[in-house]
């Protein structure tokens, strides 16, 4: 749509999925303000309110590209600043499906950082936008209805500082608090109904960063996948800026270790012993931190016909992922870039009223490349439960011959990289110069 959409939008929540949602609404409304909980943060470290920004977190190529194009220079600016840049087939060793890959140069550079040194930068480019407000300290409690309960008209906000409650009266809202989202309880009553996929995952996750001296390493990062059900165990080290190491180790229905003995014993206990041999000559520069992450859950908006307008909820407040596969803060920033493209797409503001329905319909299938790629490998442990696809076994089936094959298959392995990154969707496997490199014997080249 050309010119302005409404005059105010609200965010609640201000991470990673709120400030992109922000940056894009500010093309569309003349006052946009984010709502947070938080402390406002203008450092480079962990959030109250953000825990899982203890833990390392991957930022694929898909939402690398969405940041250059929401803000320009962006990653130039983190590789400026300190991040670590890595080819992701070059720089990562990665034993997956009892194999090592063969590593080679693919050009798909990733950027490298801690969680709270990524969120600083997109922090700070947006404040070059005057039209954007963060009212820190300030919780939402509710939304706004009008009275026959179909459309969203504001939030209400508790700022535990000063006096009480007020509303905030807008013409559009965005969801984006995260995992806890409360917008489905705050929604009339059909509408909190709407139905929702779950996979009970039950995965720790527990991570310490180290420094070690990484000229004798070989590597920038390295992997050990879990493969279930057989190994539930997973564990990564990742390179980071000022020379740290983020060592994660994950474990699906499986406890989380307590102590740094016990983090060293989990590592013993994958198929490779690189990672204990790794804690054992690095130095810890933080605690060990646990996080659990009961449920990947993804919440079908598209299947109700009773949801509020003006309104629509992204980033984990819509879809929390497995976060082994590293595609939260990515796919955020896509469902980001599609608010903007859909806003675009609107003839008139009277197609607010109908915008959410067909928003839900595109998320479910920008979603669904990545929540497949997840759901299938928890599927394959017989204790992970949820509503197993009718063709899941199919689908084991071929990604066991694409993780095989990509040790290996150059060509494979590129294509499953631009997949796991969001750049290319799981149809390129069919592509007649990959498909039968699926099916070629491949040697044994555990290490
Ligand atoms: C252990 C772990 C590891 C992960 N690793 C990766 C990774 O490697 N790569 C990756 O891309 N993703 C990863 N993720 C996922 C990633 O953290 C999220 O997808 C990403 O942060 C986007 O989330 P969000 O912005 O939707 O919500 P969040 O980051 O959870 O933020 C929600 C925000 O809303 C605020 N808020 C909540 N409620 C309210 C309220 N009522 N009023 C006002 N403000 C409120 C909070 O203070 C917070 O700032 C990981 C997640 C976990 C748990």
């Amino acid at each position: 749509m050309e010119g302005l959409v409404g005059r105010r939008a609200v965010v609640m929540g201000g991470s990673i999925s709120g400030m992109l949602s922000a940056r894009v609404l500010s093309d569309f409304f003349d006052d946009v303000i984010i709502i947070e909980a938080d402390d406002p943060s203008y450092v480079k470290s962990v959030r109250k309110r953000i825990p899982q920004g203890q833990h390392s977190h991957v930022l694929l190529q898909a939402g690398q590209q969405v940041l250059d194009r929401l803000f320009p220079n962006f990653i130039n600016e983190l590789i400026e600043d300190g991040s670590v840049v890595a080819d992701f087939t070059n720089d990562l060793e990665w034993f997956h499906f009892g194999k090592w890959k063969k590593r080679f140069e693919s050009g798909i550079m990733g950027v490298q950082q801690t969680r709270p040194f990524l969120e600083w930068h997109i922090q700070r480019r947006l404040r070059d936008y005057s039209n954007i407000r963060i009212q820190n300290n300030s919780l939402v409690i509710g939304l706004l209805l009008s009275d026959d309960q179909r459309t969203i008209l504001g939030v209400k906000v508790r700022t535990p500082n000063s006096s009480g409650e007020s509303d905030i009266q807008c013409d559009f809202v965005v969801d984006a608090t995260g995992y806890g989202s409360q917008s489905r309880k705050w929604m009339p009553d059909a509408a909190s109904q709407s139905p929702l996929e779950a996979v009970k995952i039950d995965l720790f996750y527990a991570t310490q960063f180290y420094q070690t001296d990484s000229s004798k390493l070989g590597w920038k990062n390295l992997m050990i996948s879990a493969q279930l059900p057989d190994q539930p165990y997973a564990g990564v080290i990742l390179s980071f800026e000022d020379n740290k190491f983020g060592v994660t180790l994950g474990g699906y229905l499986k406890q989380p270790p307590k102590t740094d003995e016990e983090f060293r014993l989990i590592a013993k206990a994958l198929p490779q012993q690189h990672i204990y041999e790794f804690l054992l000559n690095a130095k810890p520069i933080s605690d060990l931190n646990t996080y659990r992450i009961p449920l990947q859950v993804r919440n079908r908006f598209d299947r109700s016909k009773s949801m509020p307008s003006h309104l629509v909820v992204l980033g984990d407040a819509y879809c929390r992922f497995d976060p082994l596969y590293g595609q939260g803060m990515s796919v955020a920033a896509l469902e980001a870039e599609l608010l903007g493209a859909e806003l675009r797409n609107m003839k008139d503001r009277e197609e607010l009223n109908t915008f959410h329905n067909r928003f839900y319909k595109k998320l479910v299938k920008l979603t669904q490349g990545p929540w497949d790629m997840a759901i299938t490998e928890s599927f394959r442990h017989p204790n992970i439960n949820g509503r197993r696809p009718r063709d899941v076994k199919l689908m084991q089936w071929l990604t066991q011959k694409i993780y095989r094959a990509s040790a290996n298959q150059q060509d494979v392995y590129l294509t499953l990289a631009q997949v796991m990154n969001l750049t290319e969707s799981s149809t390129a496997f069919f592509r007649p110069a990959i498909l039968p490199k699926l099916f070629v014997r491949v040697r044994n080249t555990d290490g």
